[in-house]
This record gives C-alpha cells, sequence and structure tokens, in this order.
C-alpha cells in the first residue's frame, strides 16, 4: 500500500493508520490529512482523503471537557480522527464494520470501566456509537461481556496475582499459527532441557512471589500443547509447580490440552493427581476434510475420544474452541460443529474469528486457499451468539486481533459457575500475572489499573535454554515493577 499520512495538531499518525488499513490495502495509492482542533469542550477532527483520482472530505466532532487528562484527551482524539476518517473512507469504498473504528483489542474494557464509574447502562451504547461508530448489536455484546465480568473480577484480592506457564511444543504446526510453537518432530530433543530450566524458573519465581506478599490466584499452563509432552514430563512439571506454590488454594487451575490427540488416560490422570480444575480441548471444527487442510494431526474421532477420556477422569470444566470462517467452510459447515461440540456439553466454548496472521504458512500462501468472505463470517458469528444462547452460555471475555477476518472478535462463552477467571483477569488487564516459560509477557498491573508494566519472555525454547540467565533477570525485573 502506498499510503501517506499527515496530521495537524495531532500526533496520532498509527491510529490513523489502523482505521485506513479497514479500508485500503497494499495496492492503494492513497493520501490522507488529518487534523485536529480543540475548543469549547469539544475537539473536532477534519480528514482530507485522496484516492483514485478522488477528494473526500469529512468532519467530526465530539465533546472532550477542556478538564480532560492527557490520556483520556489522546483516546479522543484518536476517535474522533478515526470517524472523520471512516466517514470520508465509507463513501468511496462502503465497508460492513460492525465495530467501527474500536480498533483497540479489548471491547468490553471501557464499557467495564464506565460500569465501575456509575455510569448509567443506556447512556453507554449511544455514547460508544457515537464516539467509535460501532454497531448496536456489538456493543450490546461487549456490554454483556462487561457486566458478567465484573463478579470475577471482584473476586481478585489485592495481592493475587495469575501465573502463566508456557510450553512451546505442537505435535504438528497449524496452518494459520503464528505463535511460537515448535513442531515437536523437529524439536524433540529440547523438551527435556526445556523442563529442567522451567524448573529452576519455578523455584526461583516462588521465592520471589513469597518474598513479595503475593498469592497465586489461578495458574494457566498453555503453549503450544502442554500435553503434547509425555506424561511424565507433565508430572515433573506439575510437581514442581505443586511444591513451590500453594495449589491448595487455588481458585482455578487450567490446561490446555488443545490437540485432542495428545491427550491420553495417564496425562489426565496426572492433571487430576495435581488439582487441574480445568482444561481445554480444542477441537477448531468437527469437518476432517478442514482439519486435514489446516494441518491438524487429529480426527474427529479424536475428538470424541478425548471428551470421553476427558470426562471419564472426572473432568467437569472443559472449554472447547472452535474457529469461524475456516478455508473451505460455509454457513452450514459451521453450525454442524456447533452442535456436534455441543453434544459433548463442554461447559465453555470459545468461538474465534479466522485471523490471518503475518508468520503462518496460511500468509505465505494465501492464494491457495478458498478463504471465507467476511459476510459470512458475520453470519457464522451472529449464529454462534444466538446458538450459545439458547444453551445457556453467556458470553463473559472478548478480544479482538489483528487481521481478523471482518475485523470482527472472539468471545468466550460459559454455563453460569464456569467461567475462566484467569481469561477475564489477563483480557482486562485488572491484574498482575506472572508469566513463566516461552512465549507470553509479565504483566505488572498497578492498584489503579491504569499503569501497566511488561517484561517479554524469549520466544522460542532454543532461545530460553541458550540465554536462562537472563530468564532469571526478567522476573527479578518483574517483581520489582510490582505494588508493594
Ligand atoms: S495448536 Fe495452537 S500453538 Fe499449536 S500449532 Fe496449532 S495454533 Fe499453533
Amino acid at each position: 500500500m502506498s499510503m501517506t499520512i499527515d496530521t495537524i495538531g495531532h500526533d496520532l499518525h498509527y491510529n490513523v493508520w489502523l482505521v485506513a488499513k479497514l479500508f485500503f490495502d497494499e495496492n492503494d495509492s492513497v493520501h490522507i490529512t488529518s487534523k485536529a482542533t480543540y475548543g469549547d469542550d469539544t475537539v473536532t477532527a477534519e480528514t482530507q482523503l485522496v484516492c483514485e483520482g478522488a477528494s473526500l472530505s469529512e468532519t467530526y466532532s465530539f465533546p472532550c471537557p477542556s478538564s480532560a487528562d492527557a490520556h483520556t484527551k489522546k483516546r479522543l482524539t484518536s476517535a474522533v480522527c478515526g470517524m472523520s476518517l471512516y466517514r470520508a473512507a465509507q463513501k468511496l469504498r462502503p465497508r460492513r464494520l460492525p465495530w467501527g473504528v474500536m480498533t483497540g483489542i479489548r471491547p468490553a474494557k471501557p464499557i467495564r470501566q464506565m460500569l465501575t464509574a456509575g455510569q448509567p447502562e443506556e447512556e453507554i451504547l449511544p455514547y460508544m456509537h457515537a464516539l467509535y461508530g460501532a454497531s448496536e448489536q456489538k456493543l450490546r455484546l461487549a456490554l454483556e461481556v462487561a457486566k458478567n465480568e465484573l463478579p470475577l473480577i471482584a473476586q481478585n484480592g489485592k495481592d493475587d496475582i495469575g501465573l502463566y506457564i508456557g510450553i512451546p511444543f505442537c505435535p504438528t504446526r497449524c496452518l494459520y499459527c503464528s505463535f511460537v510453537s515448535t513442531d515437536l518432530r523437529r524439536t524433540k530433543q529440547y523438551v527435556p532441557e526445556y523442563l529442567r530450566l522451567l524448573v529452576r524458573e519455578i523455584e526461583h519465581s516462588a521465592r520471589l512471589t513469597k518474598a513479595a506478599g503475593k498469592r497465586i490466584q489461578s495458574i494457566y499452563i498453555g503453549g503450544g500443547t502442554p500435553t503434547s509432552i509425555t506424561a511424565q514430563e507433565l508430572e515433573v512439571l506439575l510437581a514442581a509447580v505443586a511444591r513451590c506454590f500453594d495449589t491448595g488454594s487455588l481458585a482455578e487451575y487450567c490446561v490446555e490440552a488443545g490437540r485432542p490427540d495428545t491427550i491420553t488416560p495417564e496425562k489426565l490422570s496426572v492433571l487430576k493427581q495435581y488439582g487441574v480444575t480445568r482444561i481445554s480441548i480444542n477441537p477448531q471444527t468437527m469437518h476432517a476434510r478442514t482439519l486435514e487442510l489446516i494441518g491438524r494431526s487429529h480426527t474427529p474421532d479424536d475428538i470424541d475420544n478425548a471428551f470421553t477420556l476427558a470426562r471419564r477422569a472426572g473432568f467437569d470444566s472443559i472449554n472447547a474452541d472452535l474457529i469461524a470462517g475456516l478455508p473451505g467452510e460455509t454457513e452450514d459447515d459451521f453450525a454442524w460443529t456447533l452442535k456436534a461440540i455441543d453434544a459433548y456439553g463442554p461447559e465453555n466454548i470459545t468461538v474465534h474469528t479466522m485471523s490471518i496472521k503475518r508468520g503462518s504458512a496460511l500468509h505465505e500462501r494465501l492464494g491457495d486457499y478458498d478463504l471465507t468472505t467476511p459476510d459470512t463470517v458475520y453470519n457464522m458469528l451472529d449464529l454462534s451468539q444466538s446458538f450459545m444462547a439458547q444453551t445457556g452460555r453467556a458470553p463473559y471475555y472478548i478480544y479482538r486481533q489483528k487481521n481478523m477476518l471482518g475485523n470482527l472478535e472472539n468471545v468466550g462463552y460459559s454455563l453460569p459457575g464456569h467461567e475462566s477467571l484467569y481469561n477475564v483477569n489477563i483480557m482486562e488487564e485488572v491484574q498482575s500475572i506472572l508469566a513463566l516459560g516461552c512465549g507470553g509477557s509479565s504483566k505488572a498491573v498497578d492498584r489503579t489499573g491504569e499503569r501497566i508494566e511488561r517484561v517479554y519472555n524469549f520466544k522460542g525454547p532454543i532461545e530460553y535454554i541458550t540465554r536462562f540467565d537472563e530468564i532469571l533477570a526478567k522476573k527479578d525485573e518483574f517483581f520489582s515493577l510490582l505494588d508493594g
């Protein structure tokens, strides 16, 4: 894309670019001038858009008290500049954009903050619609999520933190994956050393947790696919966690058993023995041809077997991840997957929107696949929303990613009492998270929830192993950032 952006009266170049990207791609030649002015408790944006020989201008104003702090002023200016560009671009390239110019990844967060500040519900949606141009349907979804989050967040104690442990290995690599997961067929030899060092990191972090007077409220072991290592290796990991932290008083202990073909009675028994309360079995789709196309090494029968084994082992809180918009799938295919998964009675279902991530094999070879259109994905998500309501599952966390088809969302639905506290806390950034192993980042959230400092982990196991001393130093850094 040949895009040039001039800003006048503000420096939110990146925010303007994010909105422009909703309309234009690398084949377009676009010039945008975005100007912001302030006065009479309002902020006004004027956008001039030049593209394809057309020159379009739009102006948009919104209340912005002159007493507003710098953060609020920036947020409002960004939205208003986005809205004036959105209006101009819609004239040239009409697009269905249910989230309007909301480009952030946490759409429920501002709504929850307004609810917490005592703003009446009936004022929140019109305000958000006017500020971001988001549809009533999406704002209602975000409002429902925000309301469901509040009692969960209220459970957080002032010294509670969440613990994440990353296992960066998977049996194969999915077509759409850009995570730092490594294909075990090539990286098996790193597993023992990775685990040996991870146990050292756990021991070090446990000492720091105790010294800081913090309590681990929830544990999430993710990746990757933690259950892709052997039952014995899993036991080494879980035994270290149990030895170092007080797992008896956890509110939640979740392990991603994402690939159904990695689940065995022995591994489930290890998880049970060490007090794991929740697992995630991720079918993504119930269609064998799609599973093969996207490079997952399991079949629908493996999914069936995994649910049977997990129930037999006594797991009564299971999440199932699905993806709307997998290549080649129709609305009927998706509807069938929803029903087939529901038959296993997972207490949580998380519906993701297909995202074309840079670094994925799909992104490299886009032309080889029959991608779902944005309209079809909208319909799939609508269908999932009503299906979940009919089956008693309420939306309780929501997030968005870059490059999602239709610029839509991922939503976690749950039966009452089975919501994942960890998911809510990390998504809403209301609790500090200590992240061990590969991938992810530790987040130190201050008491006001306004200041967040991140300490990034290394991405892959080789870097983790060869630079392990830095890992321990990163933990020291994280604890120095926590509130006393
Ligand atoms: S299971 Fe998840 S982490 Fe593993 S390859 Fe697939 S998308 Fe990546």
